[in-house]
């Protein structure tokens, strides 16, 4: 008699989700071993089996007798709820016979049968939370020391993983899911979704979709999965998803695509990939000449246009420190960076209101540009400088003691303000000043327009940029998700009218905040407002469809 130990993991439970060679295994086997619960809920399937069942932390005991009965010709069946080899059986029973000599392909034959696991079962009742790279964690410290299970906790949580918790609590531990909670909320947001799944497809079912803040609220036991979101998870009513990423290459909302299938593993459309930044490297190898300081290329091999943006506004910020150390009282001399040669690239504008450079201001930009340099006038009221220079602080410092308004480019957010009338219709003047101050340059995952009308009239358009203001008689309309180009192009949506000056500056801040916080990557304000479907009280509508008709010439 060839003795045979069959692993079988049978899923959440239900006789739906157990696969058919799960069911043959079963039914092939002489003996059935489990954890009484397991046995209780296959028992459905038993027909002449001898049942050898155990209770909890019997794991070592139930792998022996396996064994012990394999070895002595018998079929034996080893069940796990799930996966059998995700903190089941496998693992175990293999162990158990590594320590009496055993080899793979001498007897017994051993054969694992993989099952549905609870992270997969408990994500298909939330949604789609692990469409992006996930991890199970258990918070069992019973085999594991905790100190272990802490550090995964940290590196999963820092690396932005989806995360499954299993054994997350019982009767004696209680502490553990309290402690990840708390190193969760280090890295995430507490809004984070977490979806807690008790006895996924099993009679007594529970499913509750809460925030990592609040999951503490809710019963959580033995019975339990916990799902973690990661940064990019969401709600939709109440789905739990998890974008995989193709909102970075694809529009979900229309057929028509930027890149053509051709183009879409191209790696100059991947950025972000491996191989675009091993041809950023090859390239800067073969032409180190065409740059000033290959430095350059080595640290821009894993930025993104708004990590640019993030880092220009810091240099932005540095100079400001330190032209305020330089004046201040405390006389501290403030610690320079190394200097460093790097292409340089800031906006410059007269002010938010203010249209016109000096003549004085325009020869220290070329000055301050010089013959490599260049610049860009735009259509966001800005010039763009592009040089090369050892020191972008002096150069900012340069700039700013001219009066100019200096900002970094990229994927921030523009203000873009009419010129009040030339400077006549100035009422609106310093809450455009305001809102520049507070939100001007600020990285967002996708270049933010807001518009800044000083009257009804509207003449600069501001209506139709991502945000739009329009300034009359002391309160503000406010449109949201405008879409100032391509074929789809729209004005905003007018969400508000007659909101008091005074209160708009705080109002953007959180509309803008809400963006910042929450959007997907590369996905753009009016994206944001159609998917999220209200921000701060302001409720998306869905525009009118359009009408098709025939053209009655060109196409
Ligand atoms: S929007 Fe009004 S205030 Fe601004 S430039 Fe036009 S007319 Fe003047």
């Amino acid at each position: 008699m060839e003795g045979k130990i069959l692993i079988v993991g049978f899923g959440p439970g239900s006789f739906e989700h157990i696969t058919v060679r799960a069911r043959e295994a079963i039914q092939e086997s002489e003996v059935i071993i489990g954890y009484n619960t397991y046995v209780d809920l296959i028992r459905d399937l038993l027909t002449h089996q001898e049942i050898v069942r155990t209770g909890m932390t019997e794991e070592v005991s139930r792998a022996q007798k396996a064994v012990d009965l394999a070895v002595h010709g018998q079929v034996v069946a080893v069940i796990s709820s799930g996966d059998a080899g995700v903190y089941g059986m496998a693992g175990l029973v293999y162990e158990v016979l590594i320590e009496r000599g055993w080899h793979p392909g001498e007897l017994p034959i051993v054969e694992v049968i993989p099952g549905i696991s609870a992270i997969n079962s408990c994500a298909a009742l939330l949604g789609a939370p692990i469409m992006h790279d996930a991890c199970t964690i258990s918070l069992s410290d019973h085999l594991t020391p905790w100190s272990i299970i802490e550090k995964r906790i940290e590196a999963a949580a820092s690396a932005d993983f989806v995360i499954a918790l299993y054994n997350p609590k019982s009767g004696r531990r209680t502490r553990q899911i309290v402690e990840t909670q708390r190193i969760l909320l280090k890295y995430r947001n507490p809004k984070t979704p977490v979806g807690l799944v008790k006895s996924a497809y099993r009679d007594r079912q529970q499913v509750i979709r809460t925030t990592l803040d609040d999951m503490l609220n809710h019963e959580i036991g033995m019975l339990t999965t916990v799902i973690i979101g990661n940064s990019s998870t969401f709600y939709h009513d109440h789905l739990m998803i998890t974008p995989r990423g193709y909102q970075r290459k694809y529009t979900l909302d229309t057929a028509e695509q930027r890149l053509r299938p051709g183009e879409r593993l191209k790696p100059e459309n991947e950025p972000w990939s491996l191989n675009a930044a091993q041809e950023s490297l090859l390239r800067s190898r073969i032409e180190p000449q065409s740059l000033q300081n290959q430095s350059i290329i080595s640290e821009s091999e894993h930025r993104t246009p708004r990590d640019w943006a993030a880092a220009a506004l810091q240099t932005l910020h540095q100079g400001e420190a330190s032209s305020l150390n330089a004046a201040g009282s405390t006389g501290f001399a403030t610690k320079m960076p190394v200097p460093r040669a790097s292409i340089f690239e800031v906006a410059v504008s007269p002010g938010i209101a203010n249209k016109k450079f000096s003549s004085s201001q325009l020869v220290l930009i070329a000055d301050l540009v010089g013959e490599q340099g260049e610049i860009e006038y735009t259509t966001a009221h800005q010039l763009i400088l592009r040089t090369v220079t050892e020191d972008a602080e002096s150069l900012v410092q340069s700039l700013r003691a001219a009066g100019l308004m200096v900002l970094p480019v990229g994927e921030v957010i523009k203000i873009k303000a009419c010129d009040f009338c030339d400077g006549e219709k100035h009422e609106g003047i310093p809450y455009a000043e305001e809102i520049s101050r507070r939100l001007a340059g600020l990285p967002v995952e996708k270049e933010l327009r807001i518009g800044f009308n000083g009257c009804a009239m509207s003449c600069y358009g501001a209506v139709s940029e991502d945000i739009g203001l329009v300034f009359r008689k002391g309160k503000f309309d406010l449109f949201l998700g405008g879409k100032t180009t391509g074929r789809n192009a729209a004005p905003g949506q007018r969400v508000a009218e007659g909101i008091p000056a005074e209160e708009m500056p705080d109002l953007l801040e959180r509309i803008v905040s809400a963006y910042r916080e929450n959007a997907f990557p590369d996905e753009r304000f009016h994206k944001f407002f159609a998917r999220v479907g209200e921000i701060e009280g302001f409720m998306h509508r869905d525009r009118p469809q359009t009408v098709v008709a025939d053209a009655v010439c060109g196409s």
